[in-house]
């Protein structure tokens, strides 16, 4: 295992891990329709009906026979009448017509329907219709639209609001979606106090749990909190072996080079099989990734910021990967850097940044940010700027790649 490996390498080695999982030997459940908006489907739905199911009205109006309008004005006699959900029972012979609102079911005979803008009614019994009207005009045939036993959702898809509709209209009051990945969450460290407790003076909060509990949230995971470890070997053993009940362990601080930064010789204690544990990047170069049975485990760096980035560019994906979906997770946009950089430690860098759109261009603005421990300059942030370690200095209008972590800000003229 060469020492530090660039970005590049290490994001492979996690996209190798993403592609050995079989998503098809995932745990799956069957939860109700109404709670899966977000969950990622683990079925094929066919339509249960042809789509309409019978020849439907669009519009209110007369239904008719085509051939009765070819000549207008035409006056039409008026035999009844169909609403939305009832059962035709009249039959439009020649001459005749039907008051019919939208979604109702064209009675026999009837062949257009005609928009009520387009008739005048002339006392009770008659119509007249003032506009000439094509056959099958404003009827949506049975099965035009889809057949019963068509799929209409795939396995593998997110099930965002039109998928809920879709899925209701199908008849599913239940869905079988993926098992969110479970994963433990354990911060590390003597220093750390939880929140609602008040730091003595050389103490802090741990904040890292909770931006971890969010970030695995949003890509989809069932976050679990664990204890606050000291950095002492039997604390970071007993509870990293409770974390690999988990799918996904991430460990935060104690991966660096100081006295007390004992998560690695924990992992060996346990076999955990280290596939790297240095990546060439500012913020977050001490991060390690292991491997043990089927479980994934990540020692991340505990300054928050570099926590935060390398559980965006390394955990996610496999967040992803084990709901079965794929795992290019972070979408990658190219904008004008509004900013400069000279990025002078030879890593790749990753600076916190806001990516908006400002008319036809994307502007990716760096956020006043001061180093990996400097969460409030990442509060600003929609976006990781990237330096390429090549690169080193960008000026003011040189084009960037940015990682987006939320959506684009828009501005006034981008927005509707
Ligand atoms: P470490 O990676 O353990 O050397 O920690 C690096 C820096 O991050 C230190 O200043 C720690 O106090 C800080 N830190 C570690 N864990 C947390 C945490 N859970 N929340 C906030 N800051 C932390
Ligand atoms: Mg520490």
């Amino acid at each position: 295992m060469p020492s530090v490996l660039t970005v590049e390498a290490a994001r492979q080695i996690i996209i190798q891990h993403c592609q050995q999982i079989d998503r098809s030997t995932r745990k799956t459940e069957t939860i109700p329709l109404s709670d899966s908006l977000g969950r990622v489907l683990a079925e094929r739905v066919f339509l249960d009906r042809d789509y309409p199911a019978f020849d439907r009205s669009m519009r209110d109006g007369f239904a008719v026979r085509d051939t009765d309008v070819r000549e207008v004005p035409a006056i039409l006699r008026c035999v009844g009448e169909v609403a939305a959900g009832q059962t035709p029972d009249v039959h439009v012979e020649k001459g005749e017509a039907v008051r019919i609102m939208t979604g109702a079911a064209v009675p026999q005979g009837a062949t257009a329907v005609i928009m009520v803008e387009d008739t005048e009614n002339i006392g009770d019994q008659s119509v007249k219709v003032s506009k000439v009207v094509n056959r099958g005009a404003n009827i949506a045939l049975k099965g035009s639209e889809r057949l019963a036993s068509e799929p209409v959702c795939e396995p593998w898809w997110r099930i965002s609001p039109a998928h809920l509709a879709t899925l209701a209209s199908t008849g599913k009051t239940h869905v079988k979606v993926c098992a969110k990945p479970s994963v433990a969450i354990l911060a590390t460290g003597n220093e750390l106090v939880s929140v609602s407790e008040r730091p003595g003076p050389f103490q802090i909060r741990n904040s890292n749990s909770f931006g971890l509990v969010g970030q695995v949230i949003r890509h989809g995971g069932e976050p679990y909190m664990l204890q606050t470890a000291r950095d002492e070997r039997e604390d970071l053993y007993s509870k990293i072996l409770l974390g690999l009940e988990k799918d996904i362990l991430l460990v935060s601080g104690g991966v660096s080079m100081g006295k007390y930064d004992l998560v690695e010789p924990v992992f060996a204690d346990l076999g955990i099989q280290v596939h790297f544990d240095a990546v060439s990047m500012r913020p977050g170069k001490p991060v390690v990734f292991g491997t043990w049975k089927d479980r994934f485990v990540f020692g991340l760096p505990g300054n928050p910021v570099s926590t935060f980035v390398t559980c965006e560019l390394f955990v996610s994906p496999l967040l992803e990967a084990l709901q079965g979906l794929s795992f290019e997770s972070l979408p990658l946009v190219r904008g004008v850097l509004e900013g400069h950089v000279s990025e002078k430690s030879g890593r790749t860098a990753f600076l916190p940044a806001k990516a908006a759109l400002r008319g036809e261009e994307l502007v990716i603005s760096l956020c006043d940010w001061r180093g990996s421990s400097d969460l409030f300059g990442l509060v600003q942030a929609n976006a990781l700027a990237i330096v390429p370690r090549e690169l080193a200095v960008l000026q003011n209008g040189d084009e960037i790649d940015a990682l987006l972590f939320d959506t684009i800000e828009y501005g006034r003229e981008s927005r509707f």
